[in-house]
């Protein structure tokens, strides 16, 4: 230990949620440090050029609806920190054999008319969410409200987020196109479309969609992460990167350390200090399907089929709703779907920082079994290709990181789980384990602020909010 350097807050890990910790904690006057192991700050916000010389690559988090829509990152300046937010005029396009596409657009009124008879049960399904995501926010952004907030609002959300997006798409949706749209959005959930809550994850980003848009940083999500760090450092906040923290050893003097990582590693690194009985309930933590990750370089942009995917900052590739729930099926049950769901982002299209003039870029990736080492690119380019024929002669390069590489990347993607933990009914609020406040360990010096902690994955920066006002609330005042 350094007894020389003494600060009020050690945090380990410069991930969204590390620093959001941190900023809380400066804000209010704490001294504080940040122990990146990696040579730059960022987590799952770091952009980098992996392919050819001048293409810059988001490296995990590409989109960021809660980057605009969470009320953490909601106070902070990011634009004065240099942050650009950049609106494709299509949130998101989901094509459909034929040369069709569903577009979400953030204009509700505009999206509903396109989706033609479902149009009105769209509106009835997205419009609480879209008028009201500034209440709506406060209680589901964070650890379980009780009481909530606004009980009305959450009551009349929370009986059709509870239920499964395969449930709910077929009980509202007569038509393919809506119930595909809303299934690939309740993808994200990375559950079996059959399991409770997953259509909470399609109320969510399709709600958030005609909020605040699926916006995309200008330079990639990196730059996040520099105002992040830039305005923590304004603060009065420091920030060590190359700093990895093995053991309780490693750590400075400090009243709190809050771990920005996941139960297992906080299991490696504080060995047999925590009480036994929560070394227990931690090792409980279970862990979800991992990803199989592609960036391209493109000679050009994607030869879409269907009008309109080309204005769309992110498409979702997986066909109709059977088609997609049963991928996600098969990749829970530990199973490679031949015709996964893919996620893709264009952002090139609408930032031309990302890639030389007149060539592009492309972010995808896909869902597998958990620690799977199976080469996914194949099943991914036949994807893109059967709704943008020709997309294969496009390809300079592409990098691939399959789901054990995801977590040598990142040990935080235990098995290549980018969402720090399963998100399912049981494990979304209670996270890491069933606690009054889930964020605190029996050792009142310690705490959990990663997505691991209520409300779990994206880059929202939540998580570390709300552990910080527990560290000061239970420690530091
Ligand atoms: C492929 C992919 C796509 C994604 N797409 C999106 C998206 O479009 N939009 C979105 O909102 N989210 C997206 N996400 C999810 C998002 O990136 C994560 O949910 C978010 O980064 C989690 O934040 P965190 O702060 O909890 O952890 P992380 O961002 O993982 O940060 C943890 C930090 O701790 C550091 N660390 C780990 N171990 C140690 C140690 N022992 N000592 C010191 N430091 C350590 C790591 O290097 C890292 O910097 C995506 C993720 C991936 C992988």
């Amino acid at each position: 230990m350094d007894s020389s350097s003494a600060y009020d807050a050690v945090v380990v890990g410069a991930g969204p949620n590390g620093l959001a910790a941190a900023i809380t904690l400066a804000r209010k006057g704490y001294g504080v440090l940040v122990l990146e192991a990696k040579d730059t700050v960022g987590g799952g916000m770091r952009s980098m050029q992996v392919t050819l010389p001048g293409f810059c690559h988001d490296m995990c988090s590409a989109i960021h609806p809660l980057g605009l829509g969470s009320p953490f990152m909601r106070s902070i300046p990011l634009e004065k920190y240099g942050v650009e937010w950049i609106q494709p005029p299509v949130a998101l396009a989901h094509p459909l054999d034929g040369g069709r596409a569903v577009l979400i657009e953030k204009s509700l009124e505009s999206t509903a008319t396109r989706l033609g008879g479902d149009g009105p049960a769209y509106r009835r399904l997205m419009f609480p969410i879209a008028k009201h995501w500034g209440e709506l926010s406060e209680d589901l952004l964070g650890p379980l409200p009780i009481p909530p907030r606004h009980p009305l609002l959450l009551t009349g959300f929370g009986l059709k987020a509870i239920r499964s997006a395969n449930g709910l798409a077929r009980s509202l949706f007569q038509g393919e196109e809506a119930r595909a749209v809303f299934a690939g959005m309740s993808g994200h959930s990375m559950l079996p479309l059959e399991k409770p809550i997953t259509a909470g994850f399609g109320m969510l980003l399709g709600g958030l969609a005609h909020v605040v848009g699926w916006p995309l940083p200008r330079y990639g999500s990196q730059s996040i992460a520099d105002a992040l760090a830039a305005y923590l450092n304004d603060l009065g906040g420091e920030i060590r990167t190359s700093s990895p923290v093995k053991s309780l050893k490693d750590l400075p003097q400090a009243r709190v350390v809050l771990f920005d990582l996941t139960p297992r590693q906080l299991l490696e690194i504080t060995g047999e200090h925590l009480p036994r009985r929560y070394r227990h309930q931690l090792g409980g933590y279970r862990y979800g399907p991992g990803v199989f990750k592609i960036d391209y370089a493109l000679d050009g942009p994607i030869p879409w089929q269907a009008p309109g995917v080309d204005q769309a900052g992110t498409v979702h590739l997986g066909g109709t709703l059977d088609e997609i729930a049963s991928a996600e099926r098969a990749v829970w049950q530990g199973e490679i779907p031949e015709r996964p769901l893919v996620l893709l982002a264009q952002q090139s299209l609408f930032d031309s920082s990302r890639a030389p003039a007149g060539k592009h870029t492309a972010w995808v990736y896909c869902h597998v079994p958990h620690a799977s080492t199976v080469d996914m690119t194949t099943r991914i380019e036949a994807q893109i290709e059967r709704f943008a024929p020709g997309f294969g002669d496009l390809v300079l390069s592409r990098r691939t990181h399959n789901a054990q590489e995801m977590q040598a990347y990142n040990p935080n993607y235990v098995g290549g789980d980018i969402n720090g933990g399963v998100q399912d009914l049981r494990q979304f609020f209670t996270r890491p384990v069933a606690r009054w406040v889930p964020y605190s360990t029996p050792d009142k010096s310690i705490y959990l602020c990663s997505s691991s902690t209520p409300p779990g994955g994206g880059v929202h920066g939540m998580c570390g909010f709300y552990a910080a006002r527990a560290a000061i609330r239970q420690s530091l005042q």
